[in-house]
């Protein structure tokens, strides 16, 4: 008998929390939430009121599409929801142009073995405005060092001048064009969340990868031909892939 109140009172409790839980994942993804974006949008904007309603919206976007680490980071909770970077020393940082990448790359071409000093290089690819055009307090932190890539490409390499931690890449088309991406280097980027990077190079990797990553020998199919959407895997040749 006391056993059987027991188990009541477990059922009870389970199918509480279990309400609450459901309660919980249905509120921030449930598209009635969502639909503030598209009314004030097409209505007035000048409205003050209709303007806070938008900017709640897009950091109600931008805390879903966050990793996990990076919502609980002290950095994930900052104003902007930007993802925040930052060199070893801690003398340059900045905020990423938009809350999340646009891709995230692990190059494993001997020219990312030598920027990162590793097995492979990261690359968390943003849109470039944003970042650029570079302000003066950055660049003051920054130096900046080329490299040719294949068809008279070149790559911007910046760095900080105090510990030398590489912070960032852009590639310049042959007539000097940049690229409309950025390539933020993903060691530097608070809270970037690894899972489901593309592997590319893998032909040249120097470690065992797991066997579910999506991979490509030298540059993935997609990034073939020109413009490349990710600004990544540029080198064409052995050993001068990516970033
Ligand atoms: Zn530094
Ligand atoms: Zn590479």
């Amino acid at each position: 008998m006391r056993m059987n109140r027991r188990m009541a009172t477990y059922r009870s409790l389970i199918r509480s929390t279990t309400l609450t839980v459901r309660a919980l994942i249905r509120t921030p993804h449930s598209p009635r939430s969502f639909r503030p974006l598209t009314e004030p949008a097409t209505a007035n904007l000048s409205a003050p009121h209709i303007n806070v309603v938008i900017k709640s919206w897009h950091s109600t976007q931008a805390n879903l599409n966050i990793s996990p680490r990076n919502r609980n980071s002290p950095t994930g909770n900052n104003p902007t929801n930007k993802m925040q970077v930052s060199c070893q020393c801690g003398s340059v940082t900045f905020s990423t142009p938009t809350p999340t990448p646009l891709s995230v790359i692990c190059c494993h071409c001997t020219q990312c073995q030598k920027q990162s000093a590793s097995a492979f290089g990261t690359s968390a690819i943003f849109p470039a405005v944003g970042l650029f055009p570079l302000s003066d307090a950055l660049k003051s932190k920054l130096k900046l060092w080329t490299r040719p890539t294949k068809e008279g490409r070149s790559m911007d390499c910046y760095f900080c001048t105090e510990c030398g931690t590489r912070l960032f890449h852009r590639i310049r088309e042959a007539d000097g064009t940049e690229r409309e991406t950025v390539s933020i280097k993903g060691g530097c980027v608070e809270g970037l969340d690894f899972r489901g990077a593309k592997h590319i190079y893998v032909d040249s990797a120097v470690v065992d990868l797991p066997e579910e990553v999506e991979r490509y020998p030298a540059t993935p199919p997609i990034m073939e031909g020109r413009p490349s959407p990710s600004g990544v895997g540029d080198g064409g040749g052995k050993g001068l892939g990516g970033e």
